[in-house]
């Protein structure tokens, strides 16, 4: 078979021109961790990538077949207007293990990534983006890292070449995804990552979270390391994400936080928030009650009075919205909810 897809790509002359763009592995191969017999899935979603798609593939052609292994490439069209499925169509005819999968409509990233994770056959599953800012002839040491015993390796682009705004909100976030989760990675949300099989079927992306999967897999439990990888400059196209990015960014991380923190606790974090504002709003009335009975002031021309009050009033919904979470998840969460690594 791997021959064979050599042969189709030689005869119809694909990517012969981007030989040049091949790099250097930093590790000698050899040294490389690398199983035979372990099938690779590479989970590339696209959006509107046409000019990217030949080169892309040439390369992963190249990486994964020099590594030997089991592959398959699954391209996710996450409702492109451009020529992208064509391409991908193409690819397939010249190589049977390029698939592509067309969603309706443009749904995000985050909901193209968990259509290729439900339809990934891999052992480790590799996932990049189609705009040929991720280099493949990363995937042997994402690979190697993982069979060395970690269950995600996130890329880390300690060179990037990205957008000012987008650098910097992006080490903004990766500070408060770092203190959230407790791991400490530079770079969440870096397209190229490598997972174990187990990862990506257990931890569930939406929304915008494929950005928090490692904070999502350490919080359950999995081992997460990064790798600084290389990284380039769009080439074709333009990025998909606006400026929404950074609110939608924000909200999710808010999600992964009480997704993960608190949905167990959530007395927690509501009584910890209802206690404070009780305590402050019972602090002013007892100040404003002394003034009354000591001093004789009026209560009634002093807004502090409101404020005070509605510290409490606060406080007190907060602590009940605590209780009925508490309540909540008692009835939903029992120890079947905790993940068993194995049983002997
Ligand atoms: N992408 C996608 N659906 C979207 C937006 C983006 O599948 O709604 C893909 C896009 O085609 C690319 C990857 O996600 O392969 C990363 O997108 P982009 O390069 O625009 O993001 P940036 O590099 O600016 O973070
Ligand atoms: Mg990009």
């Amino acid at each position: 078979m791997q021959a064979n897809n050599k042969q189709t790509y030689r005869r119809r002359g694909i990517g012969k021109r981007q030989n040049k763009n091949v790099q250097e592995q930093k590790q000698p191969k050899d040294k490389l961790n690398i199983i035979q017999n372990q099938t690779i899935s590479v989970v590339i979603p696209m959006f509107n990538e046409e000019e990217s798609l030949d080169e892309l593939s040439y390369s992963l052609y190249k990486v994964l077949n020099e590594m030997k292994s089991n592959y398959e490439v699954l391209f996710i069209d996450d409702g492109s207007t451009d020529n992208s499925y064509q391409k991908a169509k193409e690819i397939n005819a010249k190589n049977s293990r390029f698939h592509c999968i067309k969603l309706r409509k443009n749904y995000g990233k985050s909901s193209a990534l968990a259509v290729g994770f439900k339809n990934a056959k891999g052992d480790i599953i590799i996932t990049m983006d189609a705009d040929l800012q991720d280099d493949p002839e990363e995937i042997p040491e994402l690979v190697s890292k993982i069979n060395s015993g970690y269950d995600l390796v996130s890329g880390w682009k300690k060179v990037r070449y990205d957008p000012f705004i987008k650098k910097h909100t992006s080490k903004f976030f990766n500070f408060f995804a770092s203190l959230i989760s407790g791991i400490k990675l530079h770079d969440f949300n870096c397209g190229l990552k490598a997972y174990k099989k187990d990862v990506i079927k257990s931890v569930k992306v939406y929304g915008e979270l494929h950005r928090y999967i490692p904070a999502l897999a350490h919080l359950s439990g999995f081992k997460v390391t990064e790798k600084v990888v290389k990284h380039k400059p769009r080439k074709y196209g333009v990025t998909k994400f606006g400026a929404s990015r950074f609110f939608k960014g924000f909200f999710d991380l808010l999600t992964v936080l009480f997704t993960t923190r608190f949905i167990k606790r959530p007395l927690h974090l509501f009584g910890t928030l209802g206690l404070i504002s009780f305590f402050i709003g019972t602090g002013i009335t007892i100040y404003l009650s002394v003034m009354k009975i000591f001093y004789n002031e009026y209560l009634t021309n002093r807004p502090l009075f409101l404020v005070g009050i509605m510290f409490i009033i606060l406080g007190v919904q907060s602590f009940s919205l605590g209780l009925i979470g508490e309540m909540i998840t008692r009835s939903y969460y029992t120890e079947e909810d905790i993940l068993i690594e194995e049983i002997l």
